[in-house]
């Protein structure tokens, strides 16, 4: 049998333009400043995991590729077009909204308390920004969401409404409805951390599958050390706001160099 590592695509070759690219970025709440001069890229198809102790600006990462925090300094470029801000006549300036809500539709996320709208259906969930977002046919939407909510192991809950779900059902509704918009990047924020041990198995397993068989790219946040060293071609160790450590999770698991990633990773494995 494959160990987990054999069992998938190697890394996507680290050549064209990577689909996520940070150039010194900073982030600041208010006197806090949580990330300072982060420099990183993630190529096409690369699944990458960071991880490290709470507080060391993961869920902030994600959320300013997301757009739902403002950018205080530095660049994001997706697939090599800037997200928040461009420099022009050697300026920093902010992009325009159209060109900021085109390239958030290529990135999907799935959160950790689910986000659903709790006054839609389950397929009301799915379709809203297929529909909305990318103008598709609500024929068109309805029939792919199904297929997605098969995909997902709730082929009979369309009409159901979000509070009626267990926690484990409400977040395979959310990895359906991220899918839906068939997206570049999918960015994957603690998904199974508010959700009963029981079902946390079932989940990764979906977030699995989606890794095997499709080519997105992916950025994860989880303290699910098992999965990160299953899917992820990559491991960043933060702290601090800053990149301690990464490589192959091989490596990063079994021998970290860092002593701040071998006590982190003393602590929670
Ligand atoms: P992690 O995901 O590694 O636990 P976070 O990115 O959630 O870390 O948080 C990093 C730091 O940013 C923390 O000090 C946190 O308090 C701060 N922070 C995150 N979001 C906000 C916010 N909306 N307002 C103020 N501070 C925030």
């Amino acid at each position: 049998m494959p160990t987990p590592t054999e069992s998938h695509s190697p890394a996507p070759a680290e050549a064209g333009t990577p689909v996520i690219e940070f150039t010194d970025v900073e982030k600041r709440f208010g006197d806090n400043v949580v990330l300072k001069d982060l420099n990183f890229s993630v190529a096409r198809g690369e699944r990458v995991t960071l991880i490290g102790p709470s507080g060391s600006g993961k869920t902030t990462i994600l959320r300013l590729v997301m757009t739902l925090e403002e950018l205080t300094g530095g660049y994001i470029h997706i697939d090599g077009e800037p997200l928040t801000h461009e420099q022009r006549g050697g300026k920093r300036v902010p992009v325009s909204k159209k060109q900021q809500k085109k390239l958030r539709t290529r990135i999907g996320m799935v959160f950790q308390q689910f986000n659903l709208f709790p006054n839609m259906t389950v397929l009301e969930n799915i379709i809203e920004a297929p529909v909305h977002v990318l103008g598709q046919s609500k024929q068109e939407a309805v029939q792919k969401a199904k297929s997605l909510l098969e995909q997902v192991g709730l082929p009979d809950k369309a009409d159901a409404h979000p509070t009626s779900l267990s926690g484990g059902q409400q977040q395979r509704v959310a990895i359906a409805r991220a899918l839906a918009m068939d997206p570049e990047i999918l960015l994957l924020d603690e998904v199974t951390s508010a959700l009963d041990p029981e079902v946390v198995g079932d989940v990764l397993n979906i977030l699995r599958e989606v890794a095997d068989t499709t080519n997105v790219t992916m950025l994860i946040v989880t303290h699910e050390m098992g999965f990160a060293r299953d899917v992820s071609h990559k491991v960043m160790m933060f702290d601090g706001g800053r990149v301690v450590e990464e490589g192959h999770p091989e490596t990063i698991f079994t021998a970290p160099e860092h002593e701040r990633t071998q006590k982190f990773l003393g602590a929670v494995l």
